[in-house]
């Protein structure tokens, strides 16, 4: 697949609506963003459908709330970025999925092109590493700095500082141009990986405790709802943060992370180096990577959602 089409679908078109997956991350703010400055480079009209308050505040360093469209008016070309699979548009999936004139720029293995034009490539290791690939293809643009340090923010974020295994030559190679173009990669690393809230560092406690290990030490499952969240104040994505924490135990394969939603529970999975939880989320009516994954359980509990979970992973030992 080559991002050729993609070209064209900007080249063809005047008027933009980005739109990234609900709960935003770093991937896929930055590759908004990221985009949204580069269409406006090249003189297009660009708008990022995403409301201020939905981006985690440890990403607003990135945010520019000149690009919300909020409830877009007018745009000619629909494109979704960093989104797995149209439910991931959460309630702009109909108005998307109904529309004449869409793309999808991603790198989720379990995506099967939901949009007219599709550029979905697994080996990048962030929805920005594409985004980056598509400024380089494009002759008539030349990133600025604001583009390359969202770009950037987007590899970093989803590559865990350019560590896990998705991480390729080329994507040390992106990280590495985006640098040169003159952005402080040491700021932006702390503020993604170093920096917590005084009640995130209080959460700590609070979230280990429900921890629990199965399967001879090869699962481990943590678990916070959103009450304990909103009695402190806190957002529905300040626990995000542990989400790794269970696979980082010695001899664990793969960690759960489960988030008590309403009367859902959103359940995050990664695998250590062995385990394909991208599958296990896919038969579940979720998706995502090989060692990162997830999916949500709708009108269940934490006592049940982690009963189905360890089902469908007992498969794998
Ligand atoms: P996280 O656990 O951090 O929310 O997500 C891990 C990976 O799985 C991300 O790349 C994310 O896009 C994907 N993912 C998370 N939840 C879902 C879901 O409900 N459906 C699909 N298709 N992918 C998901
Ligand atoms: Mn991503």
């Amino acid at each position: 697949m080559s991002l050729s089409e993609i070209k064209k679908f900007i080249e063809a078109n005047d008027n933009f609506a980005i739109i990234g997956h609900t709960n935003p991350d770093g991937d896929c703010v930055g590759s908004c963003m990221g985009l949204w400055y580069m269409l406006k480079t090249i003189g297009k009209n660009a708008r990022v459908i995403m409301d201020t308050e939905d981006v985690p505040p440890f990403l607003r360093f990135i945010w520019n709330s000149e690009s919300s469209g909020g409830e877009a008016d007018s745009f000619d070309a629909y494109i979704a970025l960093d989104c797995a699979g149209a439910d991931r548009l959460a309630r702009f999936k109909d108005e998307f999925c109904s529309f004449k004139n869409t793309a999808c720029i991603d790198h989720h293995r379990t995506n099967v092109g939901f949009a007219g034009v599709n550029a979905i490539f697994p080996e990048a290791a962030a929805t920005g590493e594409i985004i980056y690939r598509l400024a380089k293809e494009m002759s008539n643009l030349t990133l600025t700095a604001e583009a390359a340090e969202c770009i950037y923010t987007a590899i970093a974020s989803d590559t865990g500082g350019f560590k896990y295994s998705s991480t390729t030559g080329d994507t040390l190679r992106a990280g590495a141009d985006l640098l040169d173009i003159g952005l402080d990669s040491a700021a932006i690393h702390k503020r993604l990986f170093d920096t917590y809230t005084l009640g995130q560092i209080q959460l700590i406690s609070d979230i280990t405790s429900t921890l629990s290990m199965h399967f001879g030490g090869k699962v481990a499952v943590i678990s916070v709802t959103d009450e304990l969240l909103s009695s402190r104040g806190m957002r529905a994505d300040d626990a995000d943060f542990l989400v790794s924490l269970p696979r980082s135990i010695e001899g664990v394969e793969v960690g759960v992370f489960l988030k008590k939603r309403g009367s859902d529970v959103k359940v995050s999975l990664r695998s250590g180096d062995s385990a394909d939880v991208s599958e296990i989320a896919a038969r579940l009516g979720g998706g995502g990577h090989i060692r990162a994954a997830g999916i949500t359980l709708k009108n269940t509990n934490l006592v049940k959602a982690k009963e189905i979970i360890l089902e469908e992973v007992k498969n794998l030992f």
